[in-house]
């Protein structure tokens, strides 16, 4: 690990105001100290925004139903929130399934959005070809062991997959990340928030070297959620697949749904098409829910090692849903 410099900031302000050019914000550190620990990072400076308490809380939106978190609500506040277990209960779940107790107590909901993938090749120690971490050195993860890969939005240069949970459960509830910056506030979709590698293979997310995640804002209550995450051992894994969930219902008639997928793509992966496919269909009519699912498979790509994900995707998405129209606050009628 290279020297570096530790300040504390006073202000949000100070995060993205005057800021040395190499200069790392701290939050929880549970990733960041990851990334320097493996050369992915090497900050001369890092700026410590851990204390800043008006990043903190969570509060009802002004005129509006919603929530606003702060972007330092750790997991754990988060999946502990009383109105977040009632109304989003699919983020209180991905919050709590996202990693041990200790770490939840410590990492914060803005710098789970900013971790990067879990690719083996791209985290490795050794200089493996990896574009992400040297461009134009090619993908190892292609052509070796891609059996935890893309299934959706991957191109050769790139097939690896975001690993957060709470942004696939944001993804599902059309939540918006709140970004500050010198010239102002703007406020990006979640599903947008992270970048494929059609976009830019350098980057990982939209958010500029100049910015900072100050909160993340939820509109309209969603009782009827469910996150589901599918993963190769209980506790402490990252997920093979992961699927989120919201559903209005008439009776059992779908008025909406919103779907997304977790680690099949380098994004949070909204299944729009099914979405439209379903409203208007019986919650029971389990032939024409899992169609209209499917339906949505046409695009994906399986890579040599991962065709089991294209199954294990669509069985989570129609699971997620169910469990969404079953949780106990909404009530299925
Ligand atoms: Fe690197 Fe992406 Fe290939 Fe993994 S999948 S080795 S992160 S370029």
């Amino acid at each position: 690990m290279q020297p570096f410099t530790y300040a504390r900031a006073v202000d949000p302000a100070d995060a993205y105001t005057g800021v040395p050019q190499r200069t790392a914000l701290l939050a929880g550190g549970t990733e960041l100290l990851n990334w320097m620990r493996l050369g992915i990072e090497h900050p001369a400076h890092l700026l410590d925004i851990s204390h800043l308490s008006g990043l903190k809380t969570i509060d009802t939106l002004d005129n509006s139903a919603g929530l606003r978190i702060g972007a330092l609500a750790t997991l754990n506040e988060i999946a502990e929130h009383p109105r977040i277990v009632n109304d989003y209960p699919v983020l209180a779940q991905a919050c709590l399934k996202a990693a041990s107790a200790q770490l939840r107590n410590l990492a914060s909901i803005g710098g789970n959005l900013l971790q990067r993938t879990r690719c083996p090749y791209f985290r490795s120690l050794d200089a493996l070809p990896c574009n992400k971490r040297t461009p134009g050195s090619g993908c190892a993860a292609r052509h070796g062991i891609n059996d935890k890969h893309a299934i959706f939005g991957w191109t050769d240069d790139c097939v690896a997959v975001q690993p957060s949970d709470p942004a696939v459960a944001l993804a599902a509830l059309d939540a918006e990340v709140v970004i500050a910056s010198a010239r102002g506030i703007r406020r990006v979709a979640a599903d947008n928030f992270h970048t494929l590698p059609a976009d830019e293979l350098q980057r990982h997310n939209v958010l500029a070297d100049d910015e900072l995640i100050t909160a993340i804002e939820l509109h309209a209550a969603a009782p009827r959620s469910a996150y589901l995450k599918v993963r190769e051992r209980e506790s402490y894994e990252f997920a093979l697949v992961s699927a989120a969930a919201a559903v209005e219902l008439d009776g059992e008639t779908i008025r909406t749904a919103r779907i997304a997928l977790g680690s099949v793509a380098l994004r949070p992966w909204r299944l729009k098409e099914a979405e439209r496919r379903l409203q208007g269909v019986s919650i029971s009519a389990l032939d024409i829910v899992r169609a209209a699912i499917e339906h949505e498979f046409q695009s994906a790509r399986a890579l040599p090692h991962n065709a089991s994900k294209i199954v294990i995707a669509q069985n989570a998405a129609l699971r997620a849903l169910q469990l969404a129209a079953k949780q106990a606050n909404g009530g299925m009628a």
